[in-house]
């Protein structure tokens, strides 16, 4: 029997572990977490992915290694690619782990991107202000996700409160300045390349943001062919330079008919949960047939999904159980503010469908102003 072993576990892991059973699959997870929710699913191993045991323990306990955190140290990385097979390669996780490397790459293949520039000192951001212009956003390069580690510079009075913020973190982290792009949608695509290079990616889906954090996602997006298109051969780029494997994810801002690449992230991705019930294989399952060198199965969608996330704690679960067209994800986390305890999937064959259900749902559990983005975009 295969083992696959997962750094990290969160969320992702778990769902992939649950994505795998099928396949008949075994999981041991990496965690120094004791309490890390796919430990509820898979096997763990506690140990922090810097401590060299712990790994060498994991390398001799699986057949093939994948990444449920993007932030595993690329030295990590590296030492137990030598002793088992790693997707995606270790390279592929160090560039998308820096935000200036991966927007170096994405400009070397072509893919727009904003404006950006590196910050290493007060004096720098001052110059890179005239250069990108404002309003732009200060980033750290590593380690941010869910909209930590970043600063709006509305103009370059500014300045001094964006250094004081960040600018202790220049050393460790590095800093990025980028351009704000005034874009009409948010939208990303969720890729999948197996061991032979296929690639197949599922259709476009649109996400909105509440403070930083994705709290919902709409797929297929409602955009035309020429786009999907668009996106398709972006990350066909992105994957064949880093000889990817696995599932990945652009985000990309719509700006006038362009699709400017924001960041990716070089695991599966929460604009793809919807995936489970809206495509006829999930993000979770092809992932783990692309590490293992299987077929990858379709990405088709089946019909309209809205993924809605939950977001600190968990809402009352029947107002989503209740639909036809609903279902439910707990994780099993303890609530705490701005964490990700859970989603809910509706899917319906039509869009005026899934927003009727999306209404009731939205109107049940108070959250009118999660959904009403959504909904509005179904009845366009
Ligand atoms: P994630 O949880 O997706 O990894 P993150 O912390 O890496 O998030 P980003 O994706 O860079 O952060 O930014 C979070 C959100 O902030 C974006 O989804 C977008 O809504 C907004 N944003 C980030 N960069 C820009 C930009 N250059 N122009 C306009 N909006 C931006
Ligand atoms: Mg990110
Ligand atoms: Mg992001």
């Amino acid at each position: 029997m295969t083992t696959v072993g997962i750094l990290g576990g969160g969320q992702l892991a778990r769902m992939m572990a649950l994505a795998g059973a099928p396949l008949g699959l075994r999981f041991l997870v990496l965690d120094a977490t004791p309490d890390a929710c796919a430990g509820q699913f898979a096997p763990m191993l506690e140990a922090d992915y810097r401590d060299q045991a712990g790994l060498a323990e994991f390398a001799g306990r699986v057949d093939v290694a994948t990444f449920d955190f993007e932030n595993v140290p690329a030295e990590s990385a590296r030492w137990l690619a030598e002793r088992v097979p790693v997707f995606p390669n270790p390279r592929a996780l160090a560039v998308a782990q820096d935000r200036l490397a991966e927007k170096t790459l994405f400009r070397e293949l072509g893919i727009p991107v904003p404006e950006f520039a590196t910050i290493d000192s007060r004096e720098q951001l001052d110059a890179a202000l005239a250069s990108v212009g404002t309003p732009c956003i200060l980033k750290t390069r590593r380690l941010g996700y869910d909209g930590k580690g970043q600063f709006r510079i509305k103009s370059p009075a500014d300045a001094d409160a964006a250094w004081q913020a960040l600018g202790p973190q220049a050393a460790s982290v590095g800093l990025i300045l980028e351009g704000f792009v005034a874009f009409q949608r948010e939208l990303s695509v969720v890729a999948v390349r197996g061991r032979d290079g296929e690639l197949q990616a599922w259709p476009l889906t649109e996400n909105w943001h509440d403070h930083g954090i994705l709290s919902a996602s709409l797929a297929p997006a409602q955009t035309d062919a020429a786009l999907q298109a668009q996106a398709l051969d972006a990350a066909r780029r992105v994957a064949e330079a880093l000889d990817y494997v696995g599932v990945f994810a652009l985000e990309l801002f719509l700006k006038d008919g362009v699709l400017v690449a924001n960041e990716m992230a070089p695991r599966v991705h929460n604009s793809g949960h919807w995936t489970i019930e809206g495509a006829e294989t999930s993000q979770f399952q092809n992932h783990l047939r692309a590490v293992l060198g299987l077929p990858l199965g379709s990405t088709r969608a089946l019909g309209h999904s809205v993924m809605l996330n939950w977001i600190g704690a968990m809402p009352a679960a029947a107002p989503v159980l209740a639909e036809a067209c609903g279902h439910w994800h707990d994780y099993g986390k303890s609530p705490r503010e701005g964490r990700k305890v859970g989603h809910a999937t509706l899917r319906a064959d039509s869009a005026s469908e899934l927003a009727g259900a999306l209404e009731r749902v939205g109107k049940a559990l108070g959250r009118e102003s999660q959904v009403a983005p959504v909904i509005a975009r179904l009845r366009d």
